[in-house]
């Protein structure tokens, strides 16, 4: 089991969060919140959130950080969070930070790390333009680094997978240049509070092992 169970995962998009997330999650059970994919489904189901968040996340600007957190606040008072939980793309700001902060103080509990996935702009945007999703089961894929084995179909449950609007190269880069305005500065935010494990570009294999060492 692991011992340090409430995680933060920053990253630029397309850094391996999610991807890390999922590796992660097959070895030990926590939840896994990802503000994104609960952005999507809302975009998805239609509602009143996700009409006005698609707008935002098509342009890769930022959904407002009370409307995040508040999601974020409901989500870790479900019970599978008594297991732990992996935040994956939240916070994304120095205000998220903080009411993040507020909202597990008020739940009793506390963060035990930040793992900052650090890899260089070239690679982000290689990769962003390159990953497809699986339209059913969300699986994450590349069509240079891990290409589905037929095309365009999911080797999991056989559906058909996408690009997301947001993953072309014009919104890859607002989302780059956000990055680096709004959450880079979490990294100096969690390292004064001494919670902070970077871990730069290496591969998969190595990056389990550090995060399992690290963390058990
Ligand atoms: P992701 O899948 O994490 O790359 O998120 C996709 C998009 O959802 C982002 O580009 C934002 O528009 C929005 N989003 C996700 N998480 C957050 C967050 N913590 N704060 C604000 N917007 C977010």
């Amino acid at each position: 089991m692991l011992k340090q169970k409430n995680l933060i995962f920053v990253g630029a998009p397309g850094a391996g969060k999610g991807t890390f997330s999922s590796l992660l999650l097959e070895r030990h059970p926590m939840a896994h919140i990802s503000t994104g994919d609960i952005l999507r489904d809302e975009v998805k189901r239609d509602t009143e959130l996700g009409r006005e968040a698609a707008k935002l996340m098509n342009a890769g600007k930022l959904v407002p950080d009370e409307i995040i957190a508040g999601m974020v606040r409901d989500r870790l008072t479900w019970a599978d969070c008594e297991n732990g939980f992996i935040l994956d793309g939240f916070p994304r700001t120095i205000r998220q930070a903080e009411l993040l902060d507020e909202a597990l103080k008020s739940l009793g509990k506390q963060l035990d790390r930040v793992v900052y996935f650090k890899v260089d702009d070239q690679t982000i945007l290689k990769r962003l333009t390159a990953r497809q999703n699986c339209k059913k089961c969300g699986k994450i894929y590349n069509k240079l680094f891990m290409p589905t084995k037929v095309e365009n179909i999911c080797d999991d449950c056989g559906s058909e997978v996408f690009q997301r609007p947001d993953d072309s190269l014009e919104t890859a880069k607002s989302r780059l240049e956000v990055f680096y305005r709004q959450t880079l500065p979490l990294i100096e935010y969690y390292s004064k509070k001494n919670l902070l494990l970077e871990i730069t570009e290496l591969d998969k294999d190595r990056i389990c092992e550090i995060l399992s060492s690290e963390l058990e």
